[in-house]
Formats: C-alpha cells, structure tokens, sequence
C-alpha cells in the first residue's frame, strides 16, 4: 500500500484537479468495522468504560487506542483474519477507484482506524489506492498502535486528517471530502463539497457546510458527472481560506 507522508510537499500534479479524500469506517465500509473489531475482542464492558472516558474528554485518542489495545488480551493474526470474514467494502467503491484513475483525480483514504484491517478488507476488493490511518501492529500477542499522523491540535482523534487536506491540496484544486463521523467534522471544515452520511451529516447542517448526502459511491460518482457536467462543483471561499491558513502554518 503506497502512504503519502504529511511531510511531503505539495502535490505537483501540472492542473487544477478534482482531489477527494475519503474516510473508510462507515463510509467505504457501511460498518465501523474498527469499533466493533474493539468491541470484538475487548468485550462491551471494558469497551464501552474506555469509550466512554474517550468520549467525555478524559482520554486522548491515542490513550483510548492504547487502553483498548491493552484490553484486547492475547490476539493473533488469524484472529483478526478470521473476524474480518464476515465484513467487506461499498461493492461500487472499486468502480469509483477507476473512475477517479481515469479522470486522474487523486483519491485518498483518510482514515482514524488501522491498517490491519483496511488493507485487508481493500485487498479483498481487489483495490489499490493510497492510504492514510493509524498503524496496528501484533508482538506476542499483544496488540500496539502507532499514530504517525497525531497532531495535539485535535486530541479527540489519533488521525489530524485535516492537515493533509491542506498539505496535497493544490490552491487551484477543488476539495471532495467523504465521511460519516467525528474524525472527520475537522476536515470537512476544508473542503469545498462534502459527502456526508450519520454524524458528519448534522455537523455539516450546524456548521453551515455545503454538503449532499452519501448514499453509494456510485451515486456519488454520478452526482459529481453531473456537478462537472453543469459546472457546479466549485470552491468554497471559506474552505479555500482555511486550507491557506492551515498550510501557511504549517
Ligand atoms: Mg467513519
């Protein structure tokens, strides 16, 4: 799977472009596939004890993944491998993968799960596309996290997906976000359309936020030929100030 580091310059692509980026977890996946593989092998009592302190602020996001990780008990690969066998990804996902390549629209994946199971859930699928989450990693037995996309600025999500919206993004680009939930309310603020399902949905309502709502990615995929078609899909000034700020700073 080819990552792009948030340490790379800015995209060299000769054009201004379509750029989208896409959450995985209840979005690419209908399930939130990374909660309930915590749930899995947590249990709910000490699942929802942490999520609970994580939701009230108590704990950051990687101090709730660690506590997770460590309630996990013993765990092995083919135990992963084996309760990921009941879970897959949008069947039109594929589909919208090839039409993003061949309109050369670059798509990422941003995601505040792990790799552990979204890769295998895409390679599944048979897709290929850049992604960007948190990493899982099996020693003896015991489940570990990495966070190389941290940032402190949002301690309630071990994923800052914001700073790569502002970091790839061209300032000729139009921004296409695609989420369901709080790890994405941040970067939605930066985008110039969002696609929205669950929670990011009210969000985007409260905020003021041009959004449509996310059904399939083939309905997506159709709803974007048209904005194109009709020339709709533009940038949104507020969005376009922010990804300068953010990147000005750094
Ligand atoms: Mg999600």
């Amino acid at each position: 799977m080819s990552g792009v580091s948030s340490t790379q310059f800015r995209s060299r692509l000769p054009e201004a472009t379509v750029r989208i980026f896409s959450d995985f977890d209840g979005t690419i996946a209908s399930a939130d596939v990374g909660e309930e593989l915590f749930r899995h092998f947590c249990g709910d009592a000490a699942f929802e004890e942490i999520l609970g302190r994580w939701n009230a602020g108590q704990l950051t996001a990687p101090e709730a993944y660690g506590q997770l990780c460590a309630a996990m008990g013993e765990i092995r690969e083919r135990d992963i491998t084996r309760f990921l066998s009941s879970y897959a990804i949008d069947a039109s996902f594929p589909r919208f993968v090839q039409w993003c390549d061949e309109r050369r629209f670059p798509l990422h994946v941003l995601s505040d799960g792990v790799d552990a199971y979204i890769e295998p859930l895409f390679a599944a699928a048979g897709v290929d596309v850049p992604v960007l989450c948190n990493r899982f990693e099996l020693r003896d037995g015991r489940a570990h996290m990495h966070f190389p996309y941290y940032d402190p600025r949002c301690p309630d999500i071990a994923h800052c997906k914001s700073n790569h919206v502002a970091l790839l993004a061209r300032d000729e680009d139009i921004i296409v976000y695609v989420g369901d939930g709080r790890s994405d309310f941040e970067a939605a603020q930066y985008a110039d359309m969002v696609f929205a399902r669950g929670a990011l949905e009210t969000y985007c309502q409260e905020q003021n936020i041009t959004f449509r709502r996310l059904y399939t990615f083939s309905a997506m995929r159709d709803q974007l030929d048209t904005m194109l078609q009709q020339k709709t899909l533009r940038k949104r000034r507020r969005a376009e100030v922010l990804r300068q700020q953010l990147w000005s700073r750094g």
